[in-house]
This record gives C-alpha cells, structure tokens and sequence, in this order.
C-alpha cells in the first residue's frame, strides 16, 4: 500500500467536524438517499497536479459518507501524453502544431483503455480531454456519466475542440470550473469550484520547528521576504515571467524567490521547463529552483506557509489550486487575473491581481512595503476560502448532482 492510499484511510469525516460544524451533518443528509450508490472517478494521474490531489480526498469522503466510490487512472505510454498535453495546451489557447497522428494515437489509446477498465458504475465522472473517450464504452455501463473539465477553456483551439466535441456532447452533464469555460453543448453545464482539504498534510497547521527546518533544509533565509511560487515546471506557470518579476522587485527589496514544483505523471514537458527555469536562475544564488517529488505535501505546506507573498503568475489556469492553499494559510498573495483566479483573489480583498510582468513586480512591491495590508488580504483570503473552496463544499456538489441524476 502507498503512503497516499495510508493517508486516506484517516480522511473521516468526523474530523472535519471542529473545523466546519454543522455542516458536515448536512453532508450526511444529502448523502443518506445514495447510500450505496456506486461512483467511479476516472483521470490520468495519481499523483501531481490538481485533479490528482482533489480526487485523492473526494473518493475516500464520498466513501465515508456512505457511497462506494473507485478511481481509475487512464494508462498510456509517453506518445499519448504527448498528444494529450499537447491538447491540453491548444484547449488552452496556445498556437502550438499537435503531434503527428496525433488524433489516431488518441483513439488507439482509448480504445486500448476501454478494453481494460470497469467503467461499470451509477456514477460515472471523466476528468479532463485524457478519458474523455472512454464515454464510447458507456455500453458497459448503464450509469450517468459527467464530463469534468478542470482546465480553462476560454479560448480552446477549434482543431481539439471540435475533435473532442462528438464525445463530450455525449455525456450526460458537464462541470467547468468558471463561468467563462462554459461551451456551446447540448448537455447541462455546471459550475463546480476545485477545493482544498483543510486537513491534509498539504494545508493543515505545522509546527514552527518543522516549517524552520524545511527552510533550512533548502537553505533558505527566514530573515529576509521570501516570495514563492508552487507549480508544476511548466510553460503556462509562467516560471520564467516569475523571475522576471523577481528581478524587478529585487532592485528595491534584499528578498529570495523560490520556485517550487515537481512533474506531474501525465506532463512530459516539465523537464524542458526545469532546465530552462535553472540556467535563467543560474547566477543568483537567492532564487531557490527546487525540484520536490511528486508527493511532498509537507515540504510545499512549509514554504507556503514561510512566505511572505506567494505568486501565481500563471498565462491560462484552469483553477490554481496553489492559490486556495495560499490563501488558506493567510498568505498574501498576487496572481494573474487568469482562469479560475480572480474567482479565488478578489483584487484588494483577498489579494492582488495582475496582468503582466512588471504588473506583478509592483504589487510585491507594494505589499512588501506595507505588511499590515498584505495581513489583512491573508485574513480575508482564509475566510474566502472557507467559505466557498473547500474540500467539503465540492462533495456536497457532487451528491447534489447525483441526487439530480438519480431523479433525472
Ligand atoms: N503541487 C505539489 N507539488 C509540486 C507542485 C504542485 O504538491 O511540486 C500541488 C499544489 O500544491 C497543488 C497542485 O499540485 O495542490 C497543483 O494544482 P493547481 O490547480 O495549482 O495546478 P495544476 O498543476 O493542476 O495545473
């Protein structure tokens, strides 16, 4: 057993109960009439990225909660990941050639993982374009299937999207993570916000000592502002616009940036990004490139929480996840006003945004010239969250809507 499928067992319930009240007496009673109700998630990865990290909370709650919840990860070799990033990329608007074949390799793989998964379930619900085909094999099954769309969709390439559109009008129902994803289909579309688990290693409070020694783990100076960004090293991460902006902000504060990301399973251009990311960095020894593996929760906890502004400075974001976490540890954050942020900072409430390079110099600029406003922005972000981006709010979603299909 891994250490995630270890960490799993302890999501209960229960334990949310200090944290959220009634609320989770309210999950109950939503859940009590699903009873039972067979729920089969299906994505890429199990590790890395935001979809992997949400699903690895949702299946074990919606089990406690009384369903029977599997997941399944579609499986492909490094050619089909290529296309499917590629896709990923042009969905998001990025001018980029697909891969040669790059249509075939895609249903040759999922013909190859129709063959081998159990789609058969109540519920079925596909995240993202990787096993968005897989709804072909819907003949095993007599379940609704959803399409789950976590990437940001505001401007997709019509060459993918037209691709893909014969499959995802098949589903039964649609979820975006905004309003501006939203497509032309015939099916239902909803709105569903990604969450963050309050009590996951990843966000539940540490011990100074600890966060102290991840710092000097990296050698990485309490003493002076630390700006950081958490991401995948990847292009729309924008990790190289992050050291520009860097370097603007250094000519007027002594301050570290750390830029701290591992690969995702299913993102075979991270390495490219890693190495271009390095030799920009190379000459100064106060950006800290730190490559973590897959699953370290702890280490990304401690440098959120030691930071004193976090960056988000991605061109596309389906959500950003980095950013609810920050904003859970009362960070003050600045972010580009792209995808799914400005739903998570509202500029001068629970954040800055920005829109360019030197826009988000100066907004590190200026929270680092006045602390007392970065820690009012950190509170507002913590209630933020609370309010509408936690984990508890996106199951009660999901039942929602299994309750609206039972009766559909
Ligand atoms: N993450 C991580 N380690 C890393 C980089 C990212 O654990 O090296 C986590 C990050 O904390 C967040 C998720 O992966 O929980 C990334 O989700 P987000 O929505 O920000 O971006 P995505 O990678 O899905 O585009």
């Amino acid at each position: 057993m891994t250490g995630i499928e270890l960490e799993n067992e302890a999501v209960t319930l229960d334990r949310y109960v200090p944290l959220l009240g009634a609320e989770v007496e309210e999950l109950r009673a939503l859940a009590a009439p699903l009873k039972g109700r067979r729920v089969l998630m299906v994505n890429s990865t199990r590790l890395g990225g935001g979809v992997a990290e949400m699903l690895n909370r949702i299946v074990p709650l919606l089990g406690d909660l009384g369903l029977c919840p599997r997941w399944e990860t579609m499986a492909g070799d490094r050619e089909f990941f290529e296309v499917t990033k590629a896709f990923h990329n042009a969905l998001q608007g990025a001018p980029v050639p697909l891969p040669a074949g790059a249509f075939d390799i895609f249903r040759a793989w999922t013909a190859s993982n129709l063959a081998r998964l159990d789609l058969d379930s109540e519920e079925v619900v596909i995240h993202d374009p990787q096993p968005a085909g897989l709804i072909g094999g819907r003949r095993q099954s007599a379940g609704h299937w959803t399409w789950r769309c976590h990437i940001d969709l505001s401007r997709p390439s019509a060459e993918v999207w037209q691709f893909l559109e014969p499959w995802i009008s098949q589903y039964d129902a649609s979820i975006f993570s905004s309003p501006e994803f939203a497509q032309r289909l015939p099916i239902p579309q909803y709105l569903f916000y990604p969450s963050i688990d309050p009590l996951s290693e990843k966000n539940r409070p540490l011990d100074p000592a600890f966060v102290q020694s991840v710092l000097e783990r990296f050698e990485i100076d309490r003493r002076r502002p630390i700006l950081t960004q958490i991401s995948r090293f990847d292009r729309w991460k924008d990790p190289l616009g992050v050291v520009r902006a860097y370097r603007l902000v250094k000519r007027y504060f002594d301050c570290q940036l750390v830029l701290a990301g591992g690969g995702a399973d299913d993102d075979p251009e991270g390495a490219a990004v890693l190495e271009q990311t390095r030799h920009e960095a190379a000459a100064d020894p106060d950006i800290h490139v730190l490559e973590l593996p897959a699953s370290s929760p702890l280490e990304v906890n401690a440098l959120q929480r030691a930071s004193t502004v976090v960056l988000q400075k991605s061109l596309r974001e389906g959500f950003g996840l980095t950013v609810a976490e920050a904003l859970w540890k009362k960070r003050p954050v600045v972010a580009s006003a792209v995808g799914g942020i400005p739903t998570q900072v509202i500029h001068k409430r629970t954040g800055l945004l920005a829109h360019s390079v030197e826009g988000t110099a100066y907004q590190v600029r200026y929270l680092l010239s006045h602390p007392e406003i970065a820690a009012r922005l950190g509170e507002m972000g913590h209630e933020h969250v609370r309010e509408q981006f936690l984990i508890t709010g996106n199951v009660k979603r999901y039942l929602t809507l299994f309750l609206l299909q039972r009766k559909a």
